[in-house]
C-alpha cells in the first residue's frame, strides 16, 4: 500500500538572463512510481531539479506534492514537505565522518528512536556505509560517496526523492548497484524522479520517461516504449 503523494508539475520555465534553459515543462509522477528525465549534457536536467526545489528562480503554473502547493515553499523547507534531493556530484562533507554526513541528512527531524531506525535502514540498504561509518567521507570511493549522498537524502524520510545523475562517473558495476538501490526504493513505495544522461539505467529504473532537448520535452512515454524507439536508440543508447 503506497502512501506516497503524486508530484504534479505544470509549465516549469527557467531563464538564465536571456537564455531559456527549461521551457514550459509539464509532467507528473504518480505516488510510488519512478519517472526519468533523460537528456544530453546541457539539456536542462539539473536546472529542472533545482527549479523544482526553488534553488534557482523559475516560473511555474502548478507545483504540487499530494495536496500541498509547493510554489511558495522555499528550498530549505522542501525537506519538511517530504522531498529528498541527491545533488549532481554528490557534495558529501568530505571532512566529516560517514555517519555524521548521514545524521546531517536528518537535520529537520528530532533525533529519537525513529531517526535511529532510519539510520539502521540506510546501513541495511548500504552495508558498506555501516562498515565505514567512522571514516571521513572524503576517503570513500566515488561509488561509496554516491551511496552516502543517497543515504543522506533518505535520512530525512522523504516521500519523493529527486536524483541528479547518480550514475555520473561510476563504473558499469557500480551503476548496476545504483540501479538495484533505485529498484529497491521504488519497491518500498518511494516516489522517484531520476535525472540522467545514462538512458539505459533510467529506462530500467523507471516506468515513464521524458526526453529533454534544449529545455523542452522532445518525447515522452513508457520507458519500455522509449527504449525501443529508433531515434532514442540511436541518440541516447548509441545503438
Ligand atoms: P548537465 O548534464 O551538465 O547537468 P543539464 O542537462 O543538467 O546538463 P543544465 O545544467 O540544466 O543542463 O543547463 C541547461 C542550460 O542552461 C545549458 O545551456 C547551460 O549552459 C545553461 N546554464 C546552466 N546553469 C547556468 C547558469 N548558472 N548561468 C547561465 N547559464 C546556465
Amino acid at each position: 500500500p503506497t502512501t506516497s503523494p503524486d508530484l504534479t508539475v505544470e509549465g516549469l520555465t527557467v531563464h538564465y538572463g536571456g537564455v531559456c534553459a527549461v521551457r514550459d515543462l509539464s509532467f507528473s509522477v504518480p505516488g510510488g512510481d519512478a519517472v526519468g528525465v533523460i537528456g544530453a549534457n546541457g539539456a536542462g536536467k539539473t536546472s529542472t531539479l533545482k527549479a523544482l526545489l526553488g534553488l534557482i528562480p523559475r516560473q511555474v503554473r502548478a507545483l504540487r506534492l499530494g495536496g500541498a502547493d509547493l510554489r511558495g515553499v522555499n528550498a530549505r523547507d522542501m525537506v519538511r514537505h517530504g522531498i529528498g534531493y541527491v545533488p549532481e556530484g554528490r557534495h558529501v562533507f568530505a571532512g566529516l565522518p560517514v555517519e555524521k554526513n548521514l545524521l546531517l541528512g536528518a537535520y529537520a527531524r528530532t533525533w529519537n528512536t525513529e531517526t535511529r531506525k532510519t539510520l539502521t535502514e540506510v546501513y541495511d540498504l548500504f552495508p558498506v556505509l555501516g562498515e565505514m561509518r567512522g571514516r571521513l567521507a572524503g576517503a570513500l570511493s566515488g561509488g561509496q560517496q554516491q551511496m552516502l549522498a543517497i543515504g543522506r537524502a533518505l535520512m530525512s524520510k522523504p516521500r519523493l526523492l529527486l536524483l541528479d545523475e547518480p550514475s555520473m562517473g561510476l563504473s558499469p558495476k557500480l551503476v548496476e548497484e545504483i540501479l538495484a538501490v533505485l529498484l529497491r526504493l521504488r519497491a518500498e513505495g518511494l516516489t522517484l524522479l531520476l535525472v540522467e544522461q545514462n538512458a539505459k539505467l533510467t529506462f530500467e529504473a523507471t516506468s515513464h520517461c521524458l526526453v529533454v532537448e534544449n529545455g523542452s520535452v522532445a518525447m515522452t512515454g513508457t520507458s519500455e516504449r522509449l527504449r525501443h524507439d529508433p531515434r532514442v536508440r540511436r541518440i541516447y543508447l548509441g545503438l
